[in-house]
């Protein structure tokens, strides 16, 4: 980086190199965009004798900066200085955690047949037809306006990244939410908004971002889409690996209700976001180029190679299914015993529960093996309009139907979590503001109507109720007395629910022996401890944590130690495979993991 400034044009500017070997994406220039906007003065980007707004999305990334590029960034005006130290120390954390995701090491094979090579997005074997991609395209009528329907794909945007426990995916849709806003913000039509898509994505023709243009189509497809024009992808009934140019990100869900075996991208990158929700979905893919080959025919993807096989013999189908069968029975042997207990060699049962959001990831949990609810994120099941009283009541009927043992979080809007219904002040710091148990000194009524509606539904079933982010004694003391005042305002019994917190907080560690006298249970929920006991923010784009640091274990073991009742952990931590020995061995008898690690976690317990 060198550093000069101007006397008389009063600018200073910055030279940035790009590190990463991804290039300066889109993921790092939506974070770098966010933070400049933050200052008053005029910033721009200038590269190749071409100047930019680099407070513009859109403009910064159609400078297509790659690995090696050099380019100036010149802060003009009021806060010039500050924003440049601010912008060059960004820049050089987002180059620095910009981990390029290496190639996988493919292993040896050798087929009859003829094979194609290609890169592996994600391992695992595919014998079934190729089938190549097709679309069918709906008009519906629809009354929104341009704009109107920007709004709706932007709130639907910020839903899927809350609804991401996973960083990596949920920083893909708020870059795309960025992009949105960026391109709205230059056209007033969708006509505008579409040439403007057109213009940009030539610019990114031929680079190294190219696989970024996916997200630009998403975003028009969503928009589109609250206009009455939608797009859907078109499959087959049985098995088949979908050959594709390139999948935008938002089609990986539509392909998960499909038979898809295995995907082939012709014009992909690793580091694209599809590329990102292939792994994450578990799909066995590859990027190869195998646009000419014939549709029906039965090929052999082997993803641990990297190879297609297009004309297998009988000991090429042979092989690739003894590879199958053997990867299906370390999955099966996890799958079968799903609704066995979990049982350490020593023989110690720990419970495995489960994470839901509904009443359909309640059932998919109990279908995975899934013991009952350790956590039930009441914030995630009314994401649109205040739901009435009764509509909750029918709601948390269906979900505790589903399991005898259930764990009800009252909840825990705030920090990275806001509902439209639900006014919250604006805050300079609002991870450490109004959010959880502290919306009860702002929104009683909420509260006191959700809490009597979990009442209602449990009716005499015994469950648990926690609040979260509790801090002090009084505030758990407070948020009981409420409950109870309501119970009595609404004459419903409770003598059948417990009452608990989610440890989260922690001043939680050092007020357990008064926290003892007057809880009935602790979940810890490791992803909030981490971010308070870090001081870093759990969604920060560019400060991390790490996930097994002893901090987080020794402020466990000591929760544990300084218990006199049940604790359970209900964080990620809780469905990582290499954190569960130690949490077994600290003491910990229950986890709650997401419905999609169940049978993993447990077969990860019974090697302890
Ligand atoms: C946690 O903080 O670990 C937790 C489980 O709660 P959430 O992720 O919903 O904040
Ligand atoms: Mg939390």
């Amino acid at each position: 980086m060198g550093l000069f400034s101007s006397f008389f044009s009063k600018s200073l500017s910055a030279d940035l190199t790009v590190t990463s070997g991804n290039g300066f994406h889109l993921r790092p220039v939506a974070q770098f965009v966010s933070a400049a906007k933050k200052y008053p003065c005029r910033i721009s980007a200038s590269f190749n004798g071409k100047e930019v707004n680099a407070k513009g999305l859109n403009s910064l990334l159609g400078l297509s900066l790659e690995q090696g590029d050099t380019f100036t960034i010149t802060c003009k005006g009021k806060k010039a200085e500050q924003a440049l130290q601010a912008l060059t120390e960004t820049f050089t954390s987002l180059m620095h955690k910009d981990t390029e995701v290496s190639m996988i090491e493919k292993e040896s094979a050798s087929y009859e047949g003829f094979v194609i090579t290609g890169e592996i997005i994600y391992e695992g074997i595919a014998i079934a037809p190729l089938y190549h991609y097709k679309e069918e395209h709906f008009h519906r009528k629809t009354k929104l306006s341009f704009k109107e329907a920007c709004k709706k794909s932007s709130e639907e945007l910020d839903s899927l990244y809350e609804s991401q426990r996973v960083k990596e995916n949920a920083s893909i849709y708020l870059a795309q939410k960025e992009l949105l806003i960026s391109l709205k913000e230059e056209s007033d039509s969708l006509e505008a908004f579409k040439e403007k898509i057109e213009t940009f994505t030539a610019l990114l023709l031929g680079t190294k971002l190219e696989s970024k243009i996916t997200d630009y189509k998403d975003i028009l497809q969503r928009v589109e889409k609250h206009l009455g024009i939608e797009t859907k992808m078109v499959f087959p009934e049985s098995a088949f690996i979908l050959v594709a140019d390139d999948l935008l990100p938002s089609q990986i869900e539509q392909l998960l209700d499909s038979a898809v075996s295995a995907v082939i991208l012709g014009k992909t990158s690793l580091n694209s976001h599809t590329a990102i929700l292939l792994r994450a979905e578990g799909i066995p893919s590859l990027i190869a180029d195998s646009s000419s080959l014939t549709e029906n025919t039965p090929v052999i993807l082997d993803g641990y190679a990297g190879l297609i096989v297009t004309n297998p013999r009988d000991k090429d189908f042979q092989k690739a299914k003894q590879r199958l069968e053997a990867d299906r029975k370390i999955l099966d042997k996890a799958r079968e015993k799903r609704f066995e207990p979990a049982l350490t060699k020593e023989g110690k049962v720990i419970k495995v529960l489960a994470n839901v959001t509904d009443v359909i990831s309640a059932k998919q949990a109990k279908e995975e093996g899934a013991e009952g609810i350790g956590l039930l994120r009441t914030e995630f099941l009314f994401k649109e309009e205040k739901p009435t009283f009764e509509m909750q009541v029918t709601s948390y009927k269906k979900i505790f139907d589903v399991f005898d043992d259930i764990t009800v979080r009252t909840l825990d809007v705030g920090g990275d979590k806001a509902l439209p219904y639900i006014d919250l002040p604006k805050e300079e710091n609002p991870f450490l503001g109004i959010r959880g148990i502290r919306l009860l000194d702002t929104h009683p009524e909420i509260i006191e109507e959700q809490l009597h509606a979990i009442f209602t539904a449990a009716d005499t079933k015994a469950i648990r109720v926690m609040f979260p982010m509790v801090s002090t004694v009084e505030e758990f003391t407070k948020a009981k007395q409420f409950a109870e005042k309501t119970a009595a305002k609404y004459k419903v019994d409770i003598s059948n629910i417990l009452f608990g917190i989610m440890i989260e907080v922690p001043s939680v560690l050092f007020l357990m022996d008064k926290f003892n006298e007057v809880v009935d249970f602790y979940s810890i929920g490791t992803n909030d401890l981490t971010q308070y006991l870090f001081a870093v923010e759990r969604t920060h784009p560019t400060l991390k944590t790490n996930d097994l640091s002893p901090v987080v274990f020794n402020a466990i073991q000591e929760l544990v130690e300084r218990s006199d009742k049940p604790v359970s952990i209900c964080g990620e931590l809780a469905g990582n495979t290499k954190a569960i020995p130690t949490l077994l061995q600290i003491g910990i008898k229950t986890l709650s993991v997401s419905a999609k690690t169940i049978a993993q976690t447990k077969e990860t317990i019974r090697n302890v």
